[in-house]
């Protein structure tokens, strides 16, 4: 398992992050991928890749220009209005009765762009994020060119970031980098995505798409995060009616309701028979992390790995959320390698 990282979102770290009632030190660190790493390591994974950065121009089949060009200029244009001290972050949000409109201040900006206040704008926001991109991209190259399986240490996290907007913590898309880049060629990719929250912004990237099917197992919307999106009735549409599946997951749900889901899921993806899988590797659904509302323990991330590894599809993994520093790692080591 070569495992693939770019060290741009060690820079990179949320001063706060808004959570219901309160404001919290954020929990996406940037140890987080360091505390994967070691565990990787002391468990013999030693084939490191630092790789390069992506492009605006590599990002531009999975976001649109304006957002990219937001993204690109955010802290700049906060700083220059607001200074350094603290992040940028929006406080009013679009209206629900009004037609799509981005103001030309920054703050309001933020706000039309970025649907949550968790995901600030930072100083190094947007050399993290198209670091995490480029690595995605370079382990999406090697499994389609060399059927190389790959782990990416993607930070921050990407899943829930749209065509057009961002949240939870993520700025760019790196699973859906990863399953756009695997289409090449026209090959069909299924992403599966087990982080505890809905993985919103691959569904909205692919939304429209028959050639990627989309999979998330997750807390149930209607209470938790993102709430706007992941409801089961939300299968996609146009040719790609029918290639969204949300399995949406009661809080507190261990592994014996879990695997149910999972189960589905399997069901799903042996009928699709993709070409390649993503998984997007979000380990929040740990019972003990702090953002996640799941119960799944240790043993079952292998469980889900034995999963992933029984449908024999040229498969990937990038991380998304997980923030349990003490188990991170040990929740993505029994994912990528079940075996031990
Ligand atoms: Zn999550």
């Amino acid at each position: 398992m070569k495992i693939y990282k770019c060290d741009a979102h060690l820079e990179h770290q949320s001063k706060v992050e808004l959570t219901p009632g309160r404001f919290i030190p954020t929990l996406d660190v940037a140890e987080r991928t360091s505390a994967v790493l070691d565990v990787l390591r002391q468990a013999g994974h030693t084939d490191v890749l630092d790789c390069a950065p992506a492009s605006k121009v590599d990002l531009r089949t999975i976001h649109s220009a304006d957002y990219l060009d937001f993204l690109a200029t955010a802290w700049d244009e906060w700083s220059s209005s607001f200074g350094t001290e603290l992040d940028g972050v929006g406080f009013v949000w679009p209206h629900r009765n009004r037609p799509p409109r981005c103001p030309s201040a920054i703050e309001g900006k933020i706000a039309y762009y970025m649907f949550d206040g968790v995901s600030t704008i930072t100083p190094a926001m947007w050399p993290a994020t198209l670091g995490a991109a480029g690595a995605s991209l370079q382990a999406a190259g090697d499994l389609r060119v060399a059927g190389l399986p790959g782990l990416v240490l993607a930070r921050p996290p990407g899943h829930h970031a749209c065509w057009n907007m961002g949240g939870g913590t993520s700025y760019t898309n790196h699973t859906a980098l990863a399953a756009q880049e695997l289409t090449r060629d026209g090959a069909r990719v299924a992403i599966l995505d087990i982080d505890a929250h809905h993985g919103n912004g691959s569904q909205d990237i692919f939304w429209t798409r028959s050639d990627v099917l989309s999979i998330s197992l997750h807390a149930d919307p209607a209470v938790d995060y993102p709430y706007f999106s992941g409801y089961a009735d939300e299968i996609g549409a146009d040719a790609g009616e029918g290639f969204n599946l949300n399995l949406p997951l009661q809080p507190g749900t261990d592994w014996s309701g879990y695997s149910e889901g999972l189960t589905t899921a399997l069901e799903r993806l042996h009928d699709y028979s993709p070409d390649y899988m993503v998984v997007a590797l979000g380990v929040d659904s740990y019972a003990k992390d702090p953002a996640g509302r799941l119960a799944l323990e240790l043993a079952d991330f292998n469980r889900i790995g034995e999963a992933v590894a029984s449908l024999g599809r040229p498969h990937m993994f990038v991380l998304e959320g997980g923030y349990c520093l003490d188990a991170i790692g040990r929740c993505v080591l029994n994912v990528v390698a079940p075996g031990g």
